[in-house]
C-alpha cells in the first residue's frame, strides 16, 4: 500500500512548526510515525502536508524540574521507560510503557504521538489519566496547560486545535508513600490492550487514605473510577473492600467490537481492577 501524495516539511524550531501548522491548508503533523504511517498507507488520512517534528531538538528531552518530571512531546518512549527517575520515582509508568507495542515501536514510537493519536486502549493514555498528568501545548494564541482528564474530547479526538501542537507533558513525582499497578489483558504481549487498569493507593494509618483507579479500553476516552475511588478512601485494604471497588465496574457501558463483546470488557475490567488494587497495596509497603 502507498501512502497519499503529500507535500513533506522539516521545521527547525517551535515557532517554524507553529507557523506553518498555522499556515498550511490539511497538515497533520509527523512524529515517530508508528501510527501516522500506517495510517497513510491504509489511507486512513489524507494530509496534502506532512510537518516532521524529527528535527526540533526542544522538543524531546526528559527534566526534574522541583517536584515535577517534564517530558518533552517527541520524547521516545523508550528514553522514557529507561530513565532512572521514571524507574525509581514513576514505577507505574514504566511498568505501562513496557507494554506498549513492541522495543522496535518504542524506539522510534513518542510520548506525544501516543497521547495525541489518543487510541482509547493506549497504555500511555490510561498511565496518564492515572497520574494526573498536565499538558502543555502551543499554538499561535501562545502556550497553555491542561489536565489529562481534559485533553480526550471523545473517540481519537484530543483537545487541540487544529493549529496547536503537543509541545510536553509534567507527572508530579510522588511526595507521600505509595503503591502503584499499572495491568493490561492483549491477546498477544506487543498488541494494544483490550482492558487496563491503572491503580495508586496511598496508605494513611495503616488503611487506605487515598485511591486512584483508572480504566483504558473500555470506552472511547480512559475512565476514571471516581465512585470506587470515593468508597475505598478510610477503607481497610483488603479482599472485601477491593471487591467491593472491582464491582463498581459492573456500572461501566463498554464497547462492543470485533475483538470482544461488552460483558467480556466488563468483566476484565472488575478482575484487573481487583489485581491492581491488591498489588498497588502490596507495594505500598505498609508496615
Ligand atoms: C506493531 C505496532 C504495535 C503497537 N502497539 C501499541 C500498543 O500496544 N500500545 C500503544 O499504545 N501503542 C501501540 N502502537 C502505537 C505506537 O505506540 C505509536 O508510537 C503511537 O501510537 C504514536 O506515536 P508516534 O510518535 O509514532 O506518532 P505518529 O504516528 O507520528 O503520530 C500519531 C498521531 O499524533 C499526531 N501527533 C504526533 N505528535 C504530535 C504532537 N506533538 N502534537 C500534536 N499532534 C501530534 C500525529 O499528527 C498523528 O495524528 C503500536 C504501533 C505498532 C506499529
Amino acid at each position: 500500500m502507498k501512502p497519499p501524495v503529500f507535500e513533506y516539511h522539516r521545521p527547525a524550531s517551535l515557532t517554524e512548526a507553529v507557523d506553518m501548522l498555522g499556515g498550511l491548508e490539511n497538515a497533520r503533523l509527523l512524529a515517530g510515525g508508528q501510527s501516522l504511517m500506517p495510517m497513510l498507507a491504509m489511507r486512513f488520512a489524507f494530509p496534502d502536508h506532512l510537518i516532521d517534528l524529527n528535527r526540533i531538538p526542544a522538543l524531546a528531552g526528559i527534566a526534574e524540574d522541583g517536584g515535577t518530571l517534564r517530558v518533552g512531546a517527541m520524547t521516545r518512549q523508550r528514553d522514557l521507560l529507561d530513565h532512572p527517575v521514571v524507574r525509581a520515582r514513576l514505577p507505574m509508568l514504566a511498568e505501562a510503557l513496557e507494554q506498549v507495542g513492541h522495543r522496535q515501536t518504542r524506539n522510534r514510537g513518542t510520548v506525544g504521538g501516543s497521547l495525541c493519536h489518543l487510541d482509547p486502549a493506549a497504555e500511555l493514555v490510561a498511565v496518564a489519566t492515572a497520574l494526573d498528568a498536565e499538558l502543555e501545548i502551543a499554538g499561535p494564541r501562545g502556550a497553555r496547560t491542561l489536565p489529562m482528564a481534559a485533553f480526550p474530547l471523545g473517540f481519537m479526538t484530543p483537545a487541540l486545535e487544529p493549529d496547536e501542537l503537543l509541545t510536553g507533558l509534567r507527572f508530579a513525582l510522588p511526595a507521600l508513600p505509595q503503591g502503584a499497578c499499572f495491568t493490561e489483558f492483549a491477546r498477544r504481549h506487543g498488541d494494544y490492550a483490550i482492558v487496563s487498569a491503572a491503580a495508586i493507593l496511598w496508605p494513611r494509618d495503616g488503611r487506605i487514605g487515598r485511591a486512584s483507579i483508572t480504566l483504558g479500553g473500555v470506552g472511547p476516552v480512559p475512565v476514571r473510577l471516581e465512585a470506587a475511588e470515593a468508597a475505598l478512601a478510610g477503607q481497610r485494604a483488603d479482599a472485601e473492600s477491593f471487591a467491593a471497588a472491582a464491582a463498581c465496574c459492573g456500572a461501566l457501558d463498554p464497547m462492543d467490537d470485533a475483538q470482544v463483546p461488552a460483558w467480556y470488557r466488563r468483566r476484565l475490567a472488575a478482575t484487573l481492577v481487583r489485581r491492581a488494587l491488591t498489588t498497588a497495596w502490596e507495594r505500598a509497603d505498609v508496615r
